[in-house]
């Protein structure tokens, strides 16, 4: 790590002033237990707590992925952060000032052009902020007035006005602010004869903040709707802002987060959406600008909260929007529910029309995205015409494939079938044979077996072929004899240890014989491994009695963890709780190699 020509000393006292409990408190609900305090790990998805904070030795670890480090390196992974940006929030954080350091270095080059670049912004706010006035009877007070938005909203949301083609720049040159900069901070752009003009000129101006509350730029709406020009009008990439990386709101949300857990954060399609959501008392609500739902904002969002409900505009491009944002949201972990308000109004409308306590009704009966995704083909479809029932069947087994478990699959079936009619046996019956029928999984009933390791009833059934694979003596299984494997079950573990025993001593037995050792009869769990039925499986049983060793372990890794975790929270000693973080360590680094 590089200290970009900061000495060692002033690091140190940053690091002193900055308790990494207070700090770290800022952003995540930390439980104290003992000297460590906990929280859900904000660098992977979990819903136990296993991200310590350590109080005496300043530092954090998260015992699910391993990542760990003091307050600066805290700062610079959570807030996206440069090593230099990190340590100056540290340091403004406790009133310090950065010492002066002659090194030329890109990072604090460019840190001190974005810091020009905001200021340029912040100010441009204020500019617009001063000139919304309303007490005065002008076209942008008419439409504020005429969208219901309230002082206390229109001060919150620091909604602006730009009055005309030069004001801004006026002001900002009064402010010391150069046109170069301006023009960085996509404020201003030059016409055809060379001259500036504010690119929002006669527009209503709605700030863009980070999660820090400094504007990054503006959304800004026309007042004319017969305007040529588009409705809205949102900043031009800068260094400061990314639309693909943005979300509008997100502020709030931080600031919600620090005082409760966040249930569920709602999306919307715009600026207006969050405010008119915002003022009927649903805060935790953001919008993306202009832009599809990217993988980014995904996990942003996953920061604050583990559940979404998107409640997008009711027409195509709004379903559209609604089916992507599905697939992007669900791939980070997120759960995913959906919206679909009467008369197709979006939420500012519907707010309007209805009320608070009707959307409130909405959000409660949201649907599950499958759900969802089966109810928009089945509306696409007129399922009286038989072609169109079986194009949405097809379509709908294709929503299905995907999921991960059986009794997943089992429930949407049941809703296929009572919209089509057709016994849910013949749609299952299609779901599996869809999968043979794939290239890309041909080998057929193997993977039909295969893939029960992934299921939830899966992790027995892995267990189950293990064991029945070493007591009926398959070759492939001879290696596993030599290892120490652990078994939950008592009656496994007897097994194991019988067949061990035997290989280490060179005993033979049959497995007729079985039956003297073992009350076969009357244990279900052991009779269970000596009929096993090995006919479903080819010639891979060799990689798959792999793949389910590696889930035994990663099982037994993952109890061991549990475990530790456990005395380590109870441990007052800290010598001990030390030695036992060191275990916890080796452990997640197993389960991560192990995982992958
Ligand atoms: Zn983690």
């Amino acid at each position: 790590m590089t200290n970009f020509g900061l000495p060692a000393d002033f690091i140190e006292e940053v690091k002193r002033r900055n308790d990494i409990i207070s700090v770290i408190s800022k952003s995540l609900s930390l439980e104290k237990k003992g000297r460590t305090h906990w929280a859900c790990c904000p660098f992977h998805f979990e819903k136990t707590p296993s991200f310590a904070v350590n109080e005496v030795e300043q530092f954090y670890h998260c015992f699910g992925c391993g990542e760990s480090g003091d307050v600066i390196k805290f700062v610079e992974k959570y807030e996206n952060m440069t090593f230099f940006e990190a340590v100056k929030f540290l340091a403004q954080n406790a009133g310090m000032s950065l010492p002066e350091i002659n090194v030329k270095n890109a990072d604090l080059e460019a840190l001190k052009q974005k810091e020009k670049v905001l200021k340029a912004l912040s100010l441009a706010r204020d500019y617009y902020i001063s000139k919304l006035d309303l007490t005065q009877n002008t076209p942008a007070t008419a439409y504020v007035l005429k969208r219901g938005l309230t002082d206390e909203v229109v001060k919150y949301f620091g909604i602006g006005y730009s009055p005309d083609w030069n004001g801004l720049i006026r002001h900002l040159e009064r402010e010391k602010i150069s046109l170069e900069t301006m023009k960085l901070a996509g404020l201003i752009e030059h016409n055809e004869h060379g001259n500036p003009y504010d690119v929002f000129a006669t527009r209503l101006m709605f700030p863009i903040l980070n999660s820090f509350g400094d504007c990054i730029g503006f959304t800004a709406r026309t007042l004319d709707d017969s305007s040529k020009f588009a409705k809205y009008r949102n900043s031009t990439q800068t260094i400061v802002f990314d639309k693909s990386k943005t979300i509008y709101n997100i502020h709030t949300i931080k600031n919600l987060k620090k005082e409760q857990n966040i249930d569920y954060i709602i999306i919307c399609e715009g600026t207006i959406d969050v405010i008119a959501m915002f003022k009927a008392g649903f805060k935790n609500t953001v919008a993306c600008l202009g832009t599809a739902l990217t993988p980014y904002h995904a996990s942003e969002l996953k920061r604050y909260t583990s559940k979404i409900i998107l409640c997008l505009d009711g027409d195509n491009a709004g379903q559209n929007a609604t089916y992507k944002a599905i697939d992007v949201l669900s791939e980070t972990g997120l759960e995913v529910r959906v919206v679909k308000l009467k008369d197709n109004l979006d939420p500012d409308e519907f707010l309007k029309k209805y009320g608070a306590e009707d959307l409130k009704e909405a959000l409660s009966v949201a649907k599950d995205s499958i759900e969802y995704k089966l109810d928009t083909l089945s509306i696409k479809n007129d399922l009286k015409d038989n072609y169109q029932k079986n194009t949405f069947i097809t379509q709908a087994l294709e929503v299905l494939k995907n999921l991960n478990s059986n009794s997943e699959k089992e429930i949407y079936l049941k809703i296929v079938a009572e919209k089509t009619d057709v016994p849910i046996d013949i749609l299952r019956r299609d779901l599996q044979k869809d999968r043979v029928d794939n290239p890309h999984q041909n080998d057929g009933e193997m993977n039909e077996e295969k893939d029960f390791i992934t299921r939830p009833q899966g992790e027995h059934k892995a267990v189950q072929f293990v064991l029945a694979s070493i007591i009926h003596k398959q070759e492939y299984a001879f290696p596993a004899l030599s290892k120490k494997l652990i078994f939950q079950n008592p009656n496994y573990q007897k097994l194991f240890d019988f067949a061990k025993e035997c290989h280490l001593e060179g005993k033979t037995y049959t497995i007729s014989s079985l039956f003297d050792y073992f009350e076969v009869e009357k244990n279900e769990d052991i009779s269970r491994i000596i009929n096993f039925n090995f006919s479903s499986f080819n010639e891979n049983k060799k990689v798959y009695f792999d793949e389910c060793l590696g889930k035994i372990t990663l099982l037994d890794l993952k109890a061991k963890q549990e475990q530790l975790m456990k005395s380590f929270k109870e441990e007052t000693d800290n010598a001990k709780r030390r030695q036992i973080a060191e275990k916890l360590t080796e452990i997640a680094k197993e389960i991560k190699n192990g995982d992958k």
